[in-house]
Formats: structure tokens, C-alpha cells, sequence
């Protein structure tokens, strides 16, 4: 079977994976979901004129002439904290004490800070001891119109657009939108996507190893990878290599997920039911492909009723890689992600990083940092390269690619795809 590109793998892939429907989903339930349409605001934030610090709301000509050396001296006429209504007005004269956050009072034009103020006690005509019980207010320093003043609609503005259709919609986006009032969001839908893993020497869980027999760690790193891509695993558990037992769990996971992912039982050499199967339930559209990539070579693909299937390989490494350049970008796109690739970075091999002719793409696991000596990023191996070292794999955060040849030296530049960053 021919080697066929990574980018001619995932073109076919890509062009059976579509956007899901979008629906309007809760604002809780929204996180990394994609804007389907452009956001506009039906109320202006804030949505009233407040005061941005502690101080006396006043009118800014009141108080032009206030200097240091000679404050403005103003009466208080009362209080307005956060969550009261805007009262009383402030006529010539006067000022009304306000907290931050509050509404300001009609008549006043300006915030002067209370460091700005001095409050001084009406009867006594000393300084008084604090500001809330004073009657009168010293300010020392002018404030122009608007000053310390929030305006109505400063943030967003009722009828502007919030977000574009396709905005990723993170904690900041969702506290916007719970600003305007809105409680659910129309998004394209997280996929559902099932995982099982096939084969005979199998087990699940911490179950006695039988001779011949490993355990699966696929499942548990497939569906980890699924939620961290920000769709919904469904775990479809562990199937022996047994025709009807595989059509049985295929068929109930096409009927129940958006997508299902399969890992093992796709070389060339083998000979599982899983082949059998995936042949007969896709009607003979599955695409069994040698990707010129390394590891991750064997790849399949096909759907069930339109509901993509992705037969990945059984080796732990190649099952995440696979995933990396196949899945999640097909994944990634049926929930409208307008990026659906993994950020690339130019990096500096600190070590060489040799591989041989093969004409395949390596991508090889490494540990990737910022240097802040040269801001560059910097990366070394993370361990052994072999497809079933799974342990280097959870110690890299990135995937160095090395175009086919014999590697990068020491020093030299080289192309990493970004898996996941330092917290
Ligand atoms: P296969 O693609 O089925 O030929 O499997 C390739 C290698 O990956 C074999 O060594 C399998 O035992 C191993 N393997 C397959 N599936 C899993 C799994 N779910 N977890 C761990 N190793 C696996
Ligand atoms: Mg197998």
C-alpha cells in the first residue's frame, strides 16, 4: 500500500467531518464551544452612568478653581452606594458622598476622589474624623467633566456586535455575555465521541495480567484527549477481537455518538475482525491508509450513516499522534473551531535530534521552554522514540517535526507543534 501525505490523510478526513448543527446552549455549559452566528448586545454595559472610585460626586464647575492651597469647600447632602438608585440630585454647592460602582446622581458631572477630599465637620468647623459623618467636603483638587465617571454603554453599547460568528468563547467571553444578560448562547454543539479499544490481549483495569495479556491505556488516553479537544467521551469500553462482539459495539456507538474512535487491529498485518467489521458497517468506504508519518503510520477512515469512524493504530504513542494530526483537527472542525490545527512555534534544538531517510514526516516528543535569554523557544527529547514508550509521550508538551532526512543538529531550528503549555 502507498505511503499517501498527512495533509492528503487529513483532506479526506476533513471533508467527511462537518459542523454540527448549532443550538443554543447555556451560558454554564459553553466553555470552548464556537460562536454559530454573530453576538449582538440587546443592553449597553454598564448600563448606567457610575462613579469608577470612592469619592464625592460633584459638578465639575463647582470645583474648577479647587487647588491644594485652596479647596472648594462643598455641603453633603447624602450617600449612594453600589445598588442604589442615583439620589440625591446635586444642585450648585453641594456633593453627594458615593461609593464605587454607584449610579451618578442627576446634577453631577464628576467623581473627585475621596484621597482628593478632606471632610470637615459641619458644626465644629474642625476636620472631621471620617468622611460619613461629615457634613461638608474640602476638595483639593479640580476634576474636568466626566471624570472618574464609567459612562453608559462604555464597554458595549446595546445593538453593537459582541463577538463575530466563530469566536472560541473562554471565561472572559462568557462573563461578557452573562454581563448583557444573556443565559444561553447559540454554539455549535460539543461532538459526542465514542472510543473502544479492540483486541484480544486486553485488560481492562487493574485486573490479573494472564500471560500474553497488557493492559489498556488507549481508552483512558483517547477519551482524556477528546475532553481536552473540548468534545464529550463516551466510553465504549474494551472489545476481544470477535466479530459479532465489535459490530455489536461499532453499531451502538455510531447510534449514540457524533463520532467513534477505534484503536488497534488497522496495520497492514493484521488480521482482527475489527478490519472485518469496520469494511462491512462503513459499506466498504473505509479508506485503510499508510500515512507518511512516524509513528502513526496505519490509519483508517470511513463513515457509518455519516457518522465519521477513525481506525487508529493500537500502539499507545502512535494512537495519541494519530489523533493529534487526524482526529482532533476533524474533531475540532465539527464544532466550528476556525483554527482546528495545534499552534506551531519555531524552536532551537538544544540537542541533536537525528532520525534517518524514510520519507515520512517524524514527529518526535520533546519538552519544549521559553528561554528567556534569547526569547526563543528551546527544546530537548523527552525520552526513548519507540511507538509503544507512552511514558515519553506524557513527558513531552510538544511534538518536534522533522521533515524527511537526517534530523537537526544541535543549535539548529526546528518546527514544533504545541501540545499542551506549562501552567
Ligand atoms: P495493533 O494495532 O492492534 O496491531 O496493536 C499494536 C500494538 O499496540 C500491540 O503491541 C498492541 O498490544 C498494542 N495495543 C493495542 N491496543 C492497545 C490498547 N488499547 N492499549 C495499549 N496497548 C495497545
Ligand atoms: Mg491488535
Amino acid at each position: 500500500m502507498p505511503l499517501i501525505s498527512l495533509d492528503a490523510a487529513r483532506r479526506r478526513v476533513l471533508a467527511q467531518c462537518l459542523p454540527g448543527r448549532p443550538r443554543a446552549v447555556d451560558l454554564g455549559a459553553a466553555l470552548g464551544c464556537v460562536t454559530s452566528v454573530p453576538l449582538t448586545a440587546e443592553e449597553s454595559v454598564p448600563p448606567f452612568a457610575n462613579t469608577a472610585v470612592d469619592g464625592f460626586a460633584v459638578r465639575a464647575a463647582d470645583v474648577a478653581g479647587a487647588r491644594a492651597d485652596r479647596p472648594t469647600t462643598l455641603a453633603i447632602i447624602g450617600t449612594i452606594a453600589a445598588g442604589s438608585a442615583p439620589e440625591p440630585a446635586v444642585g450648585a454647592g453641594q456633593a453627594v458622598r458615593i461609593l464605587t460602582g454607584a449610579p451618578l446622581p442627576p446634577g453631577a458631572d464628576a467623581v473627585v476622589m475621596v484621597e482628593d477630599t478632606d471632610a470637615w465637620d459641619g458644626r465644629s468647623g474642625q476636620e472631621a474624623g471620617g468622611h460619613s459623618d461629615a457634613a461638608a467636603v474640602a476638595v483639593r483638587k479640580a476634576v474636568s467633566q466626566s471624570d472618574n465617571v464609567r459612562g453608559v454603554g462604555g464597554d458595549i453599547l446595546a445593538g453593537q456586535l459582541v463577538f463575530a460568528a466563530g469566536t472560541v468563547l473562554r471565561a472572559g467571553h462568557l462573563g461578557v455575555l452573562a454581563s448583557l444578560g444573556m443565559r444561553k448562547v447559540p454554539v455549535y454543539p460539543r461532538a459526542r465521541v465514542g472510543v473502544l479499544s479492540t483486541g484480544n490481549e486486553l485488560v481492562e483495569g487493574a485486573d490479573a495480567l494472564q500471560p500474553g495479556q497488557i493492559r489498556d491505556s488507549n481508552r483512558r488516553t483517547l477519551l482524556s484527549l477528546v475532553e481536552e479537544a473540548n468534545a464529550e467521551p463516551v466510553d465504549l469500553g474494551v472489545v476481544a477481537d470477535d466479530e459479532a462482539a465489535i459490530t455489536e459495539v461499532i453499531t451502538a456507538g455510531v447510534a449514540r455518538c457524533d463520532a467513534v474512535l477505534t484503536s488497534g487491529g488497522v496495520s497492514v498485518g493484521d488480521f482482527d475482525y475489527t478490519k472485518v467489521v469496520l469494511d462491512r458497517l462503513t459499506q466498504r468506504t473505509m479508506q485503510w491508509m499508510q500515512v507518511a508519518i512516524k509513528p502513526a503510520k496505519p490509519f483508517a477512515f470511513g463513515t457509518i450513516d455519516a457518522t465519521p469512524v477513525f481506525g487508529l493504530p493500537g500502539n499507545p504513542v502512535s494512537a495519541m499522534v494519530s489523533f493529534e494530526c487526524l482526529a482532533r483537527p476533524a474533531l475540532r472542525q465539527m464544532m466550528g473551531h476556525p483554527d482546528i490545527g495545534r499552534a506551531r512555534v519555531s524552536a532551537v534544538a538544544d540537542e541533536p535530534l537525528r532520525r534517518r531517510p524514510d520519507a515520512k514526516l517524524h514527529f518526535v516528543r520533546v519538552r519544549v521552554d521559553w528561554s528567556d535569554a534569547d526569547g526563543r523557544f528551546h527544546v530537548r527529547s523527552s525520552g526513548g522514540q519507540a511507538s509503544h514508550l507512552l511514558r515519553s509521550m506524557a513527558l513531552a508538551n510538544a511534538l518536534a517535526m522533522l521533515p524527511d532526512g537526517d534530523g537537526v543538529d544541535a543549535g539548529g531550528d526546528v518546527a514544533v507543534l504545541l501540545l499542551s503549555w506549562p501552567d
